[in-house]
């Protein structure tokens, strides 16, 4: 079955965005770490199933080696299911992740989104990123611009409405997330005539 899944690190606001998805109620606030396996969802209006996989990167009182563990088996997955993926959803935070991500960028470390970014390209997975918690952000147009950047994609972030993806899931205005996903279900279907 056709399938859109959803990444993203700790506490970027998963859970609530696939509450605002799909209407059924996630563990939000629960100890991190604790969505680990792969869960899946049906997404009502489309046809198809929203995968949460679980979130990685730093979590307080999880240990290293389970935490390369989870990013393993989530490699794992994308790999052995990328042909059935539609759309994948790499979630950040919009107010941290250039921090994060300026944070972790140096000679033997690639930050974990940018990784994930280039990895589900890779696996000629589209790919939308959403920018979750943008009510926390003043600078939009800059912080965006950043991310583009980062993330190899040439700013202005407006030209690359199909991949960044601006939204508050706390508050529901996941518009643009929607537009961005749609985009690629149809190109999908074009495909396939
Ligand atoms: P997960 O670990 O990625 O599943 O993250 P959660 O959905 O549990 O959210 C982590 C925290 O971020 C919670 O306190 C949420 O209320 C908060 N959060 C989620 N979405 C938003 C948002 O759009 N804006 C703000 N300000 N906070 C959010």
């Amino acid at each position: 079955e056709a399938e859109v899944v959803l990444v993203g690190r700790s506490n970027v606001g998963k859970s609530t965005l696939m509450r605002e998805v799909t209407g059924h109620s996630f563990d939000t606030g629960g100890s991190p770490g604790v969505t680990r396996e792969p869960n899946h969802y049906d997404w009502a209006p489309e046809d198809f199933v929203l995968t949460d996989l679980p979130g990685f990167g730093f979590m307080s009182g999880v240990h290293e080696d389970r935490r390369e563990e989870i990013k393993t088996n989530i490699v794992r997955y994308l790999e052995e299911y990328a042909e059935n993926v539609l759309v994948a959803i790499l979630v950040v935070d919009g107010k941290s992740a250039v921090d994060i991500i300026d944070r972790h960028s140096g000679p033997d470390e690639i930050p974990y989104d940018v990784e994930m970014f280039h990895f589900l390209r890779e696996l000629g997975v589209p790919t939308v990123v959403a920018v979750n918690k943008m009510d926390k952000v003043d600078d939009r147009d800059e912080r965006l611009d950043e991310l583009c950047d980062r993330l190899g994609l040439y700013p202005p972030w407006k030209q690359w409405q199909e991949v960044i993806a601006p939204i508050t899931a706390k508050s529901g205005r996941i518009e643009p997330l929607n537009e961005a996903v749609r985009e690629h279900l149809h190109e999908h279907q074009r495909d396939d005539l």
